[in-house]
């Protein structure tokens, strides 16, 4: 089916209202579950051909991931879908005013490769729980789990109600030039500008998630032995292949040496004293982006790592010293395994520092100190973050998840991706049991009344 028939048979069938009920929404999202189940072999075997994952960081970061944010939606889609009833001013006496989650329609999820199923899958749960029809279009750059997602989604339903798309850009920009009424996009910030203005042509609603360079600060009152061991297991989860993954590190000078062997400790702990030849351990997606990051190996002096395997695609877990903002690795999100290392006397001047970049995805703040932790977190501007942690944010529903400025807008995740996919439709219920004349007269009367 060409991309304009499937998007106007998606329209059609969003149209005979048959993804609106509560029943139906949930039986979908029952379906989906059971058919990851049923696909989870399957899966586990394509992540770790696309990207060497292994069987437990497939489970717990892309399909037990999408299974809990399913039963999530399904334990919650009665509530969020109950109009709301709000207040009426003096001026409308008489009248009711709610507020009602209503689908977008017709809508398309494009997902990137570096967490290629849960990516893909967890905006689908919204989309499905608000009663939308969905085209999913997976990243070219993980093909087997590309296959193996629109294989399932191509056994479990119409594909006039969801349907996969595979592809590369061209696919990408085929889809984006058909009418949708709401484009999901993850990806990178030069990606995301593209998506932007192909929907501004259209007016469409976009939701952008995308990346930057998010920053880590390890204060000198902090407790060192669980900043290593959570930095290191947020930075080189998916090798470093995290959208919020800290980018770089500023540590306190007084604590520097102590944070650093903490660090490798941490990092032999987890990925052994070879980490290169760990088979459990994620490889880069590609040799483009194996070659940009081997090339940032040469910035400062290598603290801890630097080995890698070209044939493999691996790169060490890396921490580099001496860096300054003109060395390339600080030019751009890092997306890999490379921790640049800066250290600092003043907090002060790393916020002045960080407030002159783009708002970041995520920030990571690591102190004891509540006057720091205010302080901080009311200056720094960043679409999500934690204190005292990593990563860890994003695995709560409770948090809306998204970025700011360059690093996106809107967010998802529980509710909030309910939210993402609805429009919240305004409406005043009048009464006809009397007539407020008031409201007819002349301009100086009616004035008094608002
Ligand atoms: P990407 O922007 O290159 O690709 C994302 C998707 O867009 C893919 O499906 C791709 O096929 C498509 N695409 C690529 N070029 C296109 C074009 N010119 N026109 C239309 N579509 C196009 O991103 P990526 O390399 O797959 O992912 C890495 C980036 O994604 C990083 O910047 C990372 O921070 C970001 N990211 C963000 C989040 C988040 O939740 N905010 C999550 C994961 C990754």
């Amino acid at each position: 089916m060409d991309l304009s028939t499937l998007v106007q048979t998606q329209k059609e069938y969003y149209h005979s209202g048959k993804t609106r009920a509560l029943p139906i929404r949930l039986l979908q999202l029952e379906l989906l579950y059971k058919g990851i189940q049923k696909y989870e072999e399957e899966l586990f075997a394509a992540l770790r051909q696309d990207l060497n994952k292994s069987d437990l960081e497939a489970y717990t970061t892309e399909i037990g991931y999408a299974l809990k944010e399913i039963s999530f939606a399904r334990k919650h889609l009665a509530d969020w879908m109950k109009p709301e009833k709000v207040k009426t001013p003096v001026t409308h006496a008489g009248s009711a005013g709610y507020i009602v989650p209503e689908p977008y329609g017709v809508t398309l999820i494009i997902a990137p490769w570096n967490y290629p199923f849960q990516l893909a899958i967890a905006p689908l749960v919204g989309a499905i729980a608000a009663g939308n029809t969905a085209v999913i279009k997976p990243s070219e750059l993980t093909p087997n789990v590309s296959k193996v997602m629109a294989a399932m989604l191509g056994e479990l339903f119409d594909p006039a109600y969801i349907a996969a798309v595979e592809g590369g850009v061209e696919a990408s920009a085929g889809l984006l030039e058909q009418p949708f009424d709401h484009i999901f996009f993850t990806g990178s910030v030069a990606v995301g500008k593209i998506v932007m203005a192909a929907a501004a042509k259209r007016l469409t609603p976009v939701t952008l998630e995308l990346g930057g360079k998010s920053p880590c600060i390890v204060h000198h009152d902090a407790n060192l032995r669980l900043a290593a061991r959570r930095i290191v297991w947020g930075k080189f989860l998916n090798a470093g292949q995290t959208c919020v993954a800290p980018d770089y590190l500023y540590v306190h000078r007084s604590v520097r040496e102590k944070l650093l062997i903490y660090m490798k400790e941490e990092i032999q702990t987890r990925y052994g004293a070879r980490p290169v030849e760990n088979r459990d351990y994620v490889r880069i997606v590609s040799e483009r982006h194996f070659g940009r990051l081997a090339s940032f190996l040469a910035n400062g002096e290598v603290l801890a790592g630097g080995g890698s395997d070209t044939e493999r695609l691996i790169i060490e877990p890396t921490l580099l010293g001496g860096i300054t903002w003109e060395d390339p690795v600080m030019a751009e999100e890092i997306f890999g395994p490379i921790l640049p290392v800066l250290e600092y006397e003043n907090l002060d001047d790393v916020i002045s520092v960080i407030v002159q970049h783009p708002k970041p995805l995520a920030f990571y703040l690591f102190t004891e100190s509540a006057k720091v932790k205010r302080d901080v977190i009311e200056r720094v501007p960043f679409g999500g973050g934690c204190v005292n942690d990593t990563i860890y944010h994003l695995a709560t529903p409770y948090l809306p998840f998204g970025g700011v400025g360059e690093s996106g807008m809107g967010s998802y995740h529980g509710e909030y991706s309910f939210r993402a996919f609805s429009h919240y439709k305004s409406v005043l219920h009048q009464t006809t049991k009397f007539d407020m004349k008031v409201r007819y007269g002349t301009a100086k009367n009616a004035l008094k009344y608002i």
